[in-house]
């Protein structure tokens, strides 16, 4: 991601105060809004709940720290680390103890994931078969039927992986990694649309394997130089998280708002778009609950739009072009994976076989064994601040794809399969001291094979809709990483467009 160019900035800075409406006050439309108002924008967020941060949701009580929609993020997006580092937030950056310890099931027992390929020969968590088709791949990888570079073939995560590495890689290591990453299954999720870097690898070097080490080498390579210009120390990798949780990195977002830039309870219903010679504006009809008072409608005008709202919603909303009604029939139904979210506390001393690292995932396969979960986050063993200390915090994950009635059972029901879970995988005993649940209905938006569709929609959208942008985790990607990049890519596009427009109106 680059930054606007200087000239962008200045065009700006000269012309006259444009004013841009961000619809959503998740993590991707808070940071377009941080990167518009950086630009000397005027920036206007429209968020439908009481509180910002769409899928990132924090809470605390009784001496406990919980996150109840994303747990951690990476900073594998530039702009991430950008955005920290200008928000001040290096201080409060949480890396977790031993993240390199991640376990996935195998029979009920949670098997130490290899972080190397040492590690994977010695280790008996794939069998020699499959242990040597993962080193052999670069001389057995199976080509599909379908033209490599064909980018319109859609294939399966599955059908890839197992081309390339064979079935029981997929089974017990690509299958929960997506239950984990996306609630998904291999079966279902598009390789085009969920891993676009692995799909490109073999596009570019046939062998995965042998892209994987090319690509690391040469961004070494990268890094090094980068590093050597900027002087800037390393970083520390990995997935992380803040003090008190996903949430600072929001409410930090959100400081930088006043309260008329930060619109809460307030729905977007309806967008509009009317130009005449001197100007092209946006009219923008919401519903507003200030205050508990009585809901009112109100309108606002602004130079242009960054809708960041999921695509279900957004065919909720009503659009007009010139006066005249803009139906979005060309936007394809998005299907979405449901989830609940436990989180789960047990005294240290009812925890038989506790394990120190990020958590264990499980494979389906796993749901012969009886486990019924996606998977669990050891929270307090990642995050020791996040429970009293004679306690273990974890957060279970439980529906997806593969259980979807599952995620919308009663609690009693949900508290009985997380804790016969965690009985098999961590030997505890008895019941937890503390349960939170949380449900989203509509916890990701599954990529599947015609994902490419819905992507074409978007595309239309802001092709044919002057000023009007689409950012957030239905485009780029689902981690918060990808989110915050779509959201600082679509400000960028926001100042090049209103440049081009002063530019054009001074001539
Ligand atoms: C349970 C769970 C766990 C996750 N774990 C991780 C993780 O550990 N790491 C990771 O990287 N990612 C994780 N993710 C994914 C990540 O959190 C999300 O993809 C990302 O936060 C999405 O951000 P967004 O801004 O694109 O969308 P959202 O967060 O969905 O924000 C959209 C916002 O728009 C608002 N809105 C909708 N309609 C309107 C309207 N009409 N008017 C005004 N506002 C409206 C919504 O209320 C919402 O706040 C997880 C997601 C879930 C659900």
């Amino acid at each position: 991601m680059s930054l606007p160019a200087m000239s962008e900035i200045s065009c700006i800075s000269t012309g006259p105060a444009h004013s841009v409406a961000v619809v959503g006050g998740g993590i991707s439309g808070l940071a377009a809004a941080y990167k518009l108002k950086s630009n000397g924008l005027s920036v206007t967020v429209f968020e439908t709940e009481e509180r910002p941060g769409g899928k990132i949701r924090s809470r605390s009580q009784d001496g406990f720290i919980w996150d109840e929609g994303a747990n951690t993020m990476t900073e594998s997006e530039m702009c991430v680390g950008k955005l920290i580092d200008d928000l001040g937030l290096r201080e409060m950056q949480q890396f977790p103890i031993s993240q390199g310890k991640r376990y996935i099931s195998r029979n009920g027992i949670p098997e130490m994931v290899p972080s190397n390929p040492m590690a994977l020969m010695s280790s008996k968590f794939l069998s020699t078969k499959s242990k040597l088709q993962v080193v052999l791949e670069p001389f057995i990888w199976k080509k599909t039927a379908a033209k490599v570079s064909d980018v319109y073939s859609e294939e399966s995560v599955g059908h890839f992986f197992q081309r390339h590495f064979g079935k029981e890689v997929v089974d017990f290591v690509i299958d929960p990694i997506l239950a984990g990453s996306s609630a998904g299954d291999p079966e279902s999720l598009s390789m085009r649309h969920v891993f676009p870097e692995i799909w490109d690898l073999e596009k570019k070097y046939g062998s995965v394997l042998i892209g994987a080490i090319w690509s690391k080498i040469l961004s070494k390579k990268g890094k090094n130089v980068a590093n050597k210009t900027t002087g800037k120390e390393k970083v520390q990798h990995g997935s992380f998280s803040f003090q008190g949780g996903m949430q600072t990195l929001v409410d930090k977002l959100c400081s930088q708002l006043d309260d008329e830039s930060l619109k809460l309870r307030s729905k977007v219903l309806s967008l509009s778009y009317y130009n005449d010679e001197i100007s092209h504006k946006w009219s923008i009809s919401y519903s507003s609950h200030l205050d508990n008072q009585k809901q009112q409608f109100l309108d606002q005008s602004f130079d242009a739009v960054i809708m960041t709202a999921p695509i279900n919603i957004v065919q909720d909303m009503e659009f007009k072009k010139g006066g005249h009604p803009f139906i979005l029939d060309f936007l394809p139904k998005v299907n979405y994976l449901p989830l609940s979210v436990l989180v789960t506390s047990f005294k240290k001393r009812n925890v038989k076989r506790p394990l120190e690292g990020f958590g264990v995932l499980v494979p389906s396969r796993e749901q012969e064994n009886g486990l019924k979960t996606l998977g669990t986050l050891f929270s307090s063993m990642m995050f020791p601040d996040r429970a009293p200390s004679d306690q273990h915090l974890y957060t279970t994950f439980i529906g997806g794809s593969r259980n979807r009635e599952l995620a919308g059972a009663s609690l009693d029901e949900l508290k009985q399969v997380v804790i016969s879970d965690l009985q098999r995988l961590l030997g505890v005993e008895g019941h937890p001291t503390f349960v939170k649940h949380f449900q989203w209905k509509n916890a990701f938006p599954l990529y599947g094979y015609d994902y490419g569709l819905v992507l074409d929609g978007i595309n239309k959208m802001e092709e044919t809709l002057p000023g009007f942008f689409y950012a957030g985790n239905h485009r780029d990607g689902l981690a918060v990483g990808k989110a915050i990049a779509s959201g600082c890519k679509a400000a960028e596009h926001v100042v090049t467009y209103l440049c081009s427009s002063t530019n054009k109106n001074m001539k």
